[in-house]
């Protein structure tokens, strides 16, 4: 089922159609990334976040835009109890363009069946260590293994898509690099590397800042050889390539093609914004235009207040209307002169 677009499109200041919503469900997570979100994080309280109700009734109106495809983000959305109804939810409403959901994977393997059963059709895991120990360090907590099942589980059930989020960061996990890659050979995984962002009071530097083309340079340096996939119409803002290099059961003799795909994301490096669709709409509610942006545009309260559908949908437009073209580090911006919005990532939703 679809909801037909009584609103009409979705163009936003500069001429894009939004198309693909990000929620983030919660600001909760059960790791501490070392990039993401500081040991100490203080967390929302609870009645400041959208309920179950409130997520649907906003995801109902972009929907009413038109907007195809939605994904449930955080935070760390699998701490939510009421994640599977939320998903049933959407899936009611109809998004053509598909739900999928982004998590750490520790407690997916609890929920993965009921998440396929109640619509979910695209997983995307965050793993940015294929050893235990280098996992800890980054995550501050010993989930390596579960993580590890959730890939494995996620592969065997018939989701349309399963992809592996890795941030790489130099001199910490710049290593993974090749093993992360690896998991492509025999998976039918897309192994996705993300530049490092500054964002929130993370601690980022230029030197740990590993840009897309040296990690592909190093790829290629190790053997593999990259054919770039053509974008689909819900592709996201990923560069995927094929991937084929030496077989190791040759004897590095003959090459072998893996059954997954390597990809680069590059928001530091400008490789998306021009083609941007998405909005971001936070666990408390506010619709935002960019990651870095700051013309937040608040429906929960308006919802709260008892705002009508047309009323949240004049919000929206306007949201719409003073989207970013690009955000600050597409225009040069350095971390010391990037604004700062008292946000981290998990309390926007990466
Ligand atoms: N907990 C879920 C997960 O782990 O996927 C969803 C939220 S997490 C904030 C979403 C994505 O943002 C993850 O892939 C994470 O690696 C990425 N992320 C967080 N901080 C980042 C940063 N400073 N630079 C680049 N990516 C970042």
């Amino acid at each position: 089922m679809s909801v037909e677009p009584t609103y009409g499109p979705l163009v936003d200041g500069h001429g894009r159609r939004v198309t693909y919503v990000r929620i983030s469900v919660t600001d909760r997570c059960n790791l501490r990334c070392v990039y993401c979100m500081p040991e100490e994080q203080k967390f929302r309280p609870r009645p400041h976040l959208m309920t179950r109700e409130e997520i649907a009734r906003a995801a109902g109106v972009l929907a009413a835009f038109g907007v195809a495809k939605v994904r449930l983000t955080g935070g760390e959305p699998t701490t939510r109890p009421d994640l599977v109804g939320i998903v049933a939810d959407l899936s009611a409403i109809g998004f053509p363009g598909g739900i999928a959901l982004s998590t750490n994977g520790v407690l997916f393997p609890r929920m993965a069946r009921d998440l396929l059963a109640a619509g979910l059709t695209r997983v995307n895991i965050s793993l940015d260590a294929a050893e235990a120990e280098h996992f800890r360090r980054l995550a501050r907590r010993d989930h390596f293994r579960p993580v590890t099942e959730a890939i494995e589980l996620a592969l065997s059930l018939p989701f349309e898509s399963v992809k592996l989020n890795s941030v790489v960061i130099r001199g910490f996990n710049d290593d993974q690099l090749l093993p992360l890659a690896e998991m492509t050979r025999d998976r039918a995984l897309a192994v996705r590397f993300i530049e490092f962002m500054p964002f929130g009071d993370n601690a980022w530097s230029q030197g740990e800042w590993i840009g897309w083309e040296e990690l592909r340079g190093r790829l290629e340096s190790a053997g593999y050889e990259l054919t770039p996939v053509g974008k689909g119409p819900v592709s996201g803002p990923a560069d995927e390539f094929r991937v084929s290099s030496p077989d190791p059961s040759s004897g590095g003799a003959l090459r072998c093609e893996h059954r997954g795909t390597v990809g680069f994301i590059a928001p530091v490096s400008d490789r998306f914004c021009d083609t941007c669709n998405r909005m971001r709409l936070t666990q408390d509610g506010f619709l935002k235009g960019c990651l870095f942006g700051h013309g937040d545009v608040d429906l929960l309260r308006p919802m709260r207040q008892g705002a009508s559908d047309a009323e949240l949908a004049s919000l929206v437009r306007r949201a719409a209307e003073v989207k970013e073209h690009r955000h600050p580090m597409a225009v040069g911006m350095s971390r010391a002169t990037l604004p700062l919005h008292g946000r981290n990532m998990s309390e926007v939703g990466g």
